[in-house]
């Protein structure tokens, strides 16, 4: 049994009874359908990624690897519904799964932002000390302050930065984290200074 790369009926002519489009149309729309998406999702990505630089949540590193692991797992399948399209093999199940990934980068980064922008909790001032920093060159750039945690000793926090910030701050100094605590919860850091 073939289906309709299409609509995903299914077909036992060329031309698809339940839409009416022929086998290589059929395909040529699902290419299409895919390139849209796929683009809705990289720029969801990258929506997700400004959020997290305007309003960066305590645990952005775990959310960037969260939607990292997401980013592989969706191309996976996109390159996978795209190898099987050409083999004229069963796209369905794989297409709707792809398709369902499509959202998520969008409703974290609008978590995110809703998260941050709309916060009107009172500041939240911790007093702590930088054992290190670092940046990563790539896409939008990250930089991170490690400071002694306020949570428990012998932990480390990750405090995502601006690069005008990053180079205010050396080893040693003793600083003041803001920290909010979120509209959704999230705790997030709206800004760093000198103690
Ligand atoms: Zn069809």
């Amino acid at each position: 049994m073939t289906r309709c790369l299409n609509c995903g009926a299914e077909r036992t002519a060329d031309v698809c009874a339940a839409c009416g489009l022929s086998t290589v149309a059929a395909e040529f729309s699902l290419r299409r359908k895919l390139l849209a998406r796929t683009a809705i999702f990289l720029v969801g990505s990258l929506a997700f990624l400004a959020a997290g630089s305007q309003y960066p949540a305590l645990e952005l590193d775990g959310m960037l690897i969260f939607i990292g692991v997401v980013f592989f797992v969706a191309l996976t399948l996109a390159i996978g519904v795209e190898r099987r399209a050409l083999r004229h093999t069963e796209v369905e199940a794989l297409k709707r799964i792809y398709y369902g990934l499509i959202p998520l980068p969008w409703l974290l980064a609008g978590l995110l932002f809703v998260n941050g922008a709309l916060d009107r909790s009172p500041p939240l001032l911790y007093p702590t000390r930088v054992v290190g920093k670092f940046s990563m060159p790539g896409l939008l750039g990250s930089r991170r302050l490690v400071v002694t945690s306020w949570r428990g000793a012998d932990r480390f926090e990750r405090i995502a930065i601006s690069r005008s910030d990053f180079d205010r701050f050396r080893r040693g100094d003793l600083v003041i984290v803001d920290v909010r605590s979120g509209l959704a919860g999230i705790p997030w850091v709206a800004g760093v200074s000198h103690r």
